[in-house]
């Protein structure tokens, strides 16, 4: 089966990982601290702070700036799950806004709009999260300007871009954020095995984070409420978890970070064939902002009304072709977690008519040519009239 996203992994990043276990640290070695640096000084952060997963980015990245029962929490309803989920951690109310159309990320008018409406209720989010979708980054200057006027907090759920910019800025400078969160899960453009990071400029929210992941202990007299004693001495001054990164997930991912730029270009080139060979078909193509330059995590086509075949035939064809296509994503509000919580099929049809007709196609920077001839040849086959 061709997958539709896998790692690709070199004797490279399996000598680092194997290097890690034949040192004396498989934690809390010199590996994470040099992994957050490379990361940092790639996209442009002051700080970076290492965690087990996005999940666990994007959780730290609420309780950092606050979040609690009582506040609000906006996301795009095109996402995985954990973009939401955050938010309910801490107890908050979650509410969606909305896609544009044409680049499948929260719309900035839409939350404009909604932000209006929020504000003669009372009821203004504290954290907005723009998810960059396939990688595309959001509108920036536009959230940032809105986050401005109506005082929340930003996090970019940058999952899918790292190795992308807007405006010419990386995914993760924070320019117009507070923090951003990496995924490194294998699927995504470089992978740790399981892993994320948090990015921020601002060194405050970088110490916060880095306490928590590791139970909400320090060892930093500056923090301590009773600081003195012995030098064993640590304090916990808040409730934090185990989210800490190992030595072999931050060796990984430091020697896959050597390969970023490679494996955004070979995407790109990927996505170009496909963007000429799929032009004649009843297909949406994926639309490039052109302000915005993508990792491409995802090639996204939606399929046309009038294509001589469904969403679900064509997927289904593919997939007996040895096509391991994917959809991407269920609307999160669709979800039975979230139908529980009072969201309705409805609530944001933008999300749902595109989920309707979307089907992500195989693209990871290893993939053959002649793989990709394949499915660009069962699409044909299937969708010619
Ligand atoms: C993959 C992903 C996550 C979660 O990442 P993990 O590292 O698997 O926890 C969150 N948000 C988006 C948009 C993702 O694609």
């Amino acid at each position: 089966m061709i997958p539709y996203g896998r790692q690709s992994v070199s004797e490279k990043d399996i000598q680092a990982v194997v290097d890690v276990l034949r040192s004396d640290f498989l934690t809390q070695g010199p590996r994470v601290p040099a992994f957050e640096r490379a990361v940092a000084a790639h996209v442009g952060a002051k700080h970076a702070v290492a965690v087990n997963s996005a999940t666990s980015a994007l959780h730290l990245a609420c309780l950092v700036l606050g979040l609690g029962a009582g506040d609000a929490l906006w996301t795009s309803p095109n996402s995985f799950v954990a973009s939401s989920n955050c938010g309910l951690y801490c107890g908050a109310r979650v509410d969606f806004v909305d896609i544009d159309p044409r680049t499948y990320n929260m719309c900035p008018r839409d939350l404009r709009r909604k932000l209006e409406t929020a504000r003669s209720a009372g009821r203004l989010p504290k954290i907005v999260v723009p998810v960059h979708f396939s990688g595309q980054s959001c509108d920036m200057d536009a959230i940032g300007e809105l986050a401005r006027e109506f005082g929340f907090r930003v996090i970019e759920d940058a999952s899918h871009a790292i190795g992308g910019s807007w405006r010419g800025s990386p995914v993760g400078s924070c320019a117009h954020s507070d923090i951003a969160v990496f995924s490194f899960h294998p699927v995504k453009i470089i992978t740790s095995g399981e892993g994320g990071m948090i990015v921020t400029n601002d060194a405050a929210l970088a110490s916060r984070a880095i306490e928590l992941r590791s139970h909400g202990v320090t060892r930093d007299p500056d923090r301590m409420v009773r600081p003195g004693g012995g030098a064993w001495r640590y304090e916990q001054i808040g409730l934090g978890f185990n989210y800490r990164m190992t030595e072999m997930q931050a060796a990984l991912g430091l020697s896959q970070l050597e390969e970023l730029v490679r494996f955004v270009v070979a995407r790109h080139a990927l996505a170009a064939r496909y963007d000429v060979a799929l032009s004649g078909l009843p297909l949406v193509l994926p639309w490039r902002h052109p302000d915005s330059y993508s990792a491409l995590h995802l090639y996204v086509v939606q399929i046309e009304d009038h294509a001589p075949i469904g969403r679900m035939e064509l997927f289904e064809r593919l997939r007996e072709e040895g096509i391991g296509v994917n959809v991407h994503y269920i609307p999160i509000h669709t979800q039975p977690y979230y139908s529980a919580l009072g969201f309705e099929v409805g609530d944001f049809p933008l999300a749902e008519r595109y989920y309707s007709r979307a089907i992500s196609l195989p693209l990871y920077a290893d993939m053959s040519e002649a793989d990709q001839d394949h499915v660009i040849s069962v699409l044909i086959e299937a969708l010619r009239r």
